[in-house]
């Protein structure tokens, strides 16, 4: 494999699925993409921000079968960046061993000369200077949904990939699980159900009603996401917080419960297809880009939903 840039990133895909952070890991190699899975072709042209992609398709994704063919490839590249999704995760670890790297995991942004780490649960970033080869992983919904390239390249390098079945133990797949639209990490949720201030009351505690609104959003196959006054406040995780300091989403639906649309929220926001705003005030910038605004009382309708979808409702 030949040719290959300083950095690159690596994407393993599961039927030609891209998993969450796939675009953002592209974009910030410079576009320089291996896509390593089942169903590569497909995967392959679903990428926005990939400028040159070579596959590699593999019969099986076999985490430790599939480090160690890919580790010899990877040689002459000096960052090697991964998504950190469930199988960019697995796979970084063992890469980083096979190739005894470095790895830098979690990493908030990534030059092919270092990197920025969150931390202590986002409460500490740390500065790192490559001085060797290494593997990253980039967290998905940081660095946000590049913008679409007009039009994507063809994979341009195939790449023969032969994983011989080793006789290493390997992780076997036992059964692939549907993630709980609940818990679904937010930059893989193609519905979210927002809550803002002015779903609480002046003076409350909010948990209940953030439950409620999970709760909600679960019956209608959605996630939970929140304004930064609702997770400051701790009523929801800061994993739940959409916008400029948390989570950068991209889903086909959003719904908006007592929320302003401040910019530092809604620029998290990616491009929904339809926005609801429920909101008292009908000119709040939250309501002006929403497809359909109900000026009403949040709490009121988040209610109303949640009792006609089973008395969900918090005291
Ligand atoms: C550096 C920086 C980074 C930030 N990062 C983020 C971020 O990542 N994410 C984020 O969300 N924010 C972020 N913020 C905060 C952001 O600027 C806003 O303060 C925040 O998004 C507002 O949240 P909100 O809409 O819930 O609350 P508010 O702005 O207080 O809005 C409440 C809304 O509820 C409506 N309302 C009131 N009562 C009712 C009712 N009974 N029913 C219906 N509607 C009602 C009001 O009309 C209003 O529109 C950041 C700010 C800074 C300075």
């Amino acid at each position: 494999m030949n040719g290959l840039p300083e950095m690159l990133a690596v994407v393993i895909v599961r039927d030609g699925a891209l998993p969450g952070g796939a675009d953002e890991v592209a974009a910030e190699c410079g576009g320089a993409v291996l896509v390593v899975g089942t169903g590569t072709p497909e995967a392959a042209r679903a990428f926005t921000a990939a400028q040159r992609i070579w596959t590699a398709e593999v019969p099986v994704i076999a985490p430790a079968a599939l480090a160690a063919a890919l580790t010899p490839l990877l040689n002459a590249v000096d960052v090697v960046v991964l998504p950190a999704s469930p199988d960019g995760r697995d796979i970084a670890a063992r890469l980083a061993f096979q190739s005894e790297r470095p790895l830098f995991a979690g990493a908030l942004r990534c030059t092919a000369q270092d990197a920025d780490l969150s931390r202590l649960d986002d409460s500490l970033e740390v500065h790192v200077e490559f001085d060797e080869p290494v593997v990253v992983t980039l967290i998905p919904g940081v660095r946000g949904t590049p913008h679409p390239v007009p039009s994507p390249f063809e994979p341009v390098e195939p790449v023969e990939l032969t994983v011989t079945l080793p006789d290493v133990l390997d992780a076997e797949v036992v059964k692939v699980l549907e993630p709980e639209p609940e818990t679904v990490e937010l930059t893989e949720a193609k519905r979210i159900l927002g809550g803002g201030a002015g779903l609480v009351r002046p003076g409350e505690d909010g948990s209940a009603v953030m439950r409620t609104l999970t709760e909600v959003a679960a019956a209608l196959g959605a996630s939970a996401g929140a304004t930064r006054v609702i997770t400051d406040a701790g009523w929801a995780g800061h994993d739940r917080q959409i916008g400029t300091t948390g989570v950068v989403v991209d889903p086909d639906l959003y719904v908006a419960f007592g929320i302003s649309g401040a910019t530092q929220h809604t620029g998290g926001l990616g491009r929904p297809a339809h926005v609801v705003s429920v909101n008292t005030d009908p000119s709040c910038p939250m309501t002006a880009m929403a497809d359909l605004g109900i000026v009403a009382d949040a709490r009121e309708v988040l209610h109303e939903l949640a009792r006609r979808l089973n008395g969900a409702a918090d005291a």
